[in-house]
């Protein structure tokens, strides 16, 4: 990934006084593969490194920053700059309802989105939101939404496939306008490729329901296709916001660089998963530092707050934030928070990757189950046991092993690999970005 290409480069570049044009063409050919690598389109990666090279050019390397650190935070910048910068939220201000309109091919993941988003509209923003189908050519998928919309706890407004989709959309805005609906989520049928006639019936319907917001939903695995598909809903419709889905599959991201370049609509959502916990708010900083390689620890402790126990999960960012130790109470807290958040998968992808990797080496087989033996073992210790392991000696740890019925040499490598997992979480909290590009600079 980049960071590890960034780390090789860094070490070059190391004991130069300034960036240079002869001493970052190196790093930014490293740059330009790694972009390419992850899908960016080709004019999106020109921009970016036109973009790096100006502002990194001739930039003083202040304090203990070396001029490839100095470039990595350049990168980071850049990155984020061109995904739109700051994070972008929707719009309501309108007479309710604020209608917001699905676009996006079929499978991209609208009905899914609007599962997603009537659940995060209802718990994060305390709407009273409204769904409507105007997928009138598969009846299945007016059934589909129907049954999400009841996950969600939101209401459904009934539709058939005999009718037209403006008059459902029209007679669903009537319904919320008298019912006092906040939203009102209109999702819409999509083709496998784009054609004439689903775009001008999308057209249609933008015309004539004016939404306040109209999101182009897209799954983020098209990679390129995904740039083209942007490209033409982009031309059809004005778009206010874009949601990339299934990023769950695509840790990549590279089409969340390109899709926002190529539309000028901010990204405002992610999908990740199935389930209609899996969306989150779209930060470019943090994605940008995804991109990197460095994982993405805030939106996993945002996550975590929306679904469990908001005291808990604020301890923990406290903790995190302060540099403070991660003990296994935490990792045991983290576990149960985990499952109430839909498995260690969706979680994982947002994790550094070292800790990932620490994390499946200590449930090598299936993850769920060894996660089940490694809260065994954790529950056999006592509460001061867990704040303090160095206290687990032999004695101990053979009765955590009685405990947990497992042998001492499962005790015993879960506690080092905690100890290595203690260790990354230290050094990605605190400093973050400052602190991992010290020490990437050794
Ligand atoms: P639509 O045709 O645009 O309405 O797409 P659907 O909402 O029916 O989704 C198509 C398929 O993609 C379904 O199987 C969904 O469960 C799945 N899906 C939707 N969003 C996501 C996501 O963010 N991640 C994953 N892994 N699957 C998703
Ligand atoms: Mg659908």
């Amino acid at each position: 990934n980049l960071t590890n290409r960034f780390a090789q480069v860094v070490k070059t570049l190391r004991g130069q006084a300034r960036l240079t044009e002869d001493n970052i063409a190196d790093m930014l050919r490293e740059v330009r593969m790694a972009l390419l690598e992850a899908d960016v389109a080709l004019p999106v990666v020109k921009e970016l490194i036109a973009r790096i090279k100006e502002k990194a050019l001739g930039q003083e390397v202040v304090g203990s920053l070396t001029p490839g650190q100095a470039l990595v935070g350049v990168v980071q910048d850049e990155l984020a700059a061109i995904m739109g910068g700051a994070q972008s939220g929707l719009n309501f201000a309108t007479q309710p309802p604020a209608v917001m309109l699905m676009a996006g091919l079929q499978g991209a993941g609208k009905t899914t989105t609007v599962g997603k988003l009537a659940k995060y509209l209802k718990e994060k923003h305390r709407k009273k939101v409204l769904t409507v189908s105007c997928d009138v050519y598969r009846p299945a998928a007016i059934a589909q939404l129907e049954t999400v919309t009841g996950q969600a706890g939101a209401e459904f407004f009934p539709s058939s496939s005999d009718q037209k989709p403006v008059d459902i959309a029209l007679a669903a805005i009537d319904y919320a306008k008298r019912h006092y609906f906040d939203v009102l989520l209109v999702d819409t049928a999509g083709r496998i490729t784009i054609d004439e006639q689903m775009m001008a019936e999308i057209k249609q319907l933008q015309t004539s329901i004016k939404p306040i917001e109209t999101l182009f939903v897209v799954d983020a695995m098209l990679g390129q296709d995904a740039v083209n598909t942007a490209r033409a809903f982009n031309e059809a419709l004005s778009l206010t916001g874009v949601v990339l889905t299934k990023l769950d599959g695509d840790s990549r991201g590279g089409a969340a660089l390109s899709v926002r370049h190529v539309t000028g609509a901010p990204i405002k959502f992610t999908g990740v998963g199935e389930k209609l916990t899996g969306l989150d708010e779209f930060h470019p900083d943090r994605m940008a530092s995804r991109i990197l390689g460095m994982g993405d620890i805030l939106s996993l402790v945002e996550e975590a707050r929306t679904a469990v126990d908001e005291k808990a999960a604020r301890d923990l960012a406290d903790k995190l934030r302060k540099g403070k130790g991660f003990d296994l109470n935490d990792f045991k807290d983290q576990m149960a928070q985990m499952r109430k958040m839909g498995g260690l998968s969706s979680l994982m992808d947002k994790m550094p990757a070292q800790i990932a990797q620490a994390a499946s080496q200590m449930q090598a087989g299936a993850p769920e189950k060894a996660m089940a033996r490694v809260e065994g073992i954790i529950n056999s210790m006592t509460p001061a046991e867990r704040s303090n392991p160095d206290l687990i000696k032999a004695s101990r740890k053979r009765r955590i092993a009685a405990g947990a019925g497992v042998q001492v040499q499962e005790v015993n490598r879960l506690l080092n690999q905690f100890e290595q997992m203690q260790k990354m979480m230290k050094q990605f909290s605190g400093g973050g970005m400052a602190k991992l590009m010290r020490s990437m600079g050794g």
